[in-house]
């Protein structure tokens, strides 16, 4: 599985762990089209849907298994190398104590506007603005729960590939496509999506429930701080709300979408 002799890298400063390090920055992760994902679990799930994995970095202490021998095949396959580091160093790489054995360098994948397209029984879920990492990744896991055909983000939104989104998605991010469009291409293009859209919004009186299960919708979600702007929020057909108690303030973004997608989206046979 790895190299007959494999050379164990405990140098920070070595160019292989400065440019892995590299991508814990945006810049970092946009120049080298690639992310972080952490875990032998997460990288084998990458694999098994045909990521590409550039490096695939083991610590010492990773031992052997069939599971990572596939994911050294997988890495191989596609061209990517092998390292191994010390058990010292992966914690310094991770960045935390209890850091996982086995993380890997994956390319980047976005897909295209024409992915979007409104077929029956389909749902795609828009986040305008989003900031928060953390509630990105737990949307991206969401998504994937709920069988989201893909996640749109509009305008200036947090990178879905910071290794704390990645965390969160706890390996969904492999499973959802994801689109980059910038709000006036959202408001060009939105005209053409034949399906409902139905935006979330604190002041609408529409409730969940109303939306029809099973034709195409696209879902609006919006700003941490701010919701939805009226310009994305006229695009609408429908504006929901879930009710709360009087006087609540509002729900976390990422509890709000939850609960929509399981309103809209949810399988009734599973
Ligand atoms: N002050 C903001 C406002 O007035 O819209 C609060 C934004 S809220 C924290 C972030 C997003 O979560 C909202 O734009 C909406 O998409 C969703 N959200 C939060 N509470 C919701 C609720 N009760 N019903 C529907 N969506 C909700």
């Amino acid at each position: 599985m790895r190299e007959q002799t494999p050379i164990v890298i405990s140098s920070a400063a070595n160019p292989e762990i400065k440019a892995l390090r590299a991508l814990d920055s945006k810049k970092g992760r946009s120049e080298q089209n690639a992310f972080v994902s952490e875990g032998l679990r997460h990288v084998v799930e990458a694999v098994r849907k045909g990521w590409r994995v550039r490096r695939l970095v083991l610590s010492e202490s990773a031992g052997s298994s069939p599971l990572l021998q596939e994911a050294a095949d997988g890495c191989r396959r596609g061209g990517g190398r092998i390292l191994t580091v010390t058990d010292e160093l992966m914690t310094r790489i991770a960045r935390r104590d209890n850091a996982q054995s086995v993380i890997a360098v994956i390319e980047q994948r976005w897909a295209g506007l024409d992915a979007v397209r409104a077929e029956p029984g389909t749902t795609w879920l828009a986040l305008e603005g989003v900031r928060d990492p953390g509630n990105l990744g737990s949307i991206i896991r969401s998504a994937d729960a709920f069988s989201v055909a893909g996640i749109m983000l509009i305008g200036h939104t947090v990178d879905p590939y910071s290794t704390e989104a990645v965390r969160a998605s706890m390996g969904s991010i492999v499973n959802v496509p994801l689109v980059r469009i910038d709000e006036a291409a959202y408001l060009q293009w939105y005209t053409r999506w034949s399906g409902r859209i139905v935006g979330t919004h604190l002041k609408a009186t529409g409730r969940p429930e109303s939306v029809t299960r099973g034709a195409p919708t696209l879902l609006l979600m919006g700003n941490e701080q701010s919701g939805l702007t009226d310009r994305i929020a006229a695009s609408c057909t429908d504006l929901v709300r879930i009710p709360m108690r009087e006087g609540a303030d509002s729900l976390n973004l990422a509890a709000a979408t939850a609960i929509m997608l399981y309103a809209i989206a949810a399988p009734a046979d599973a």
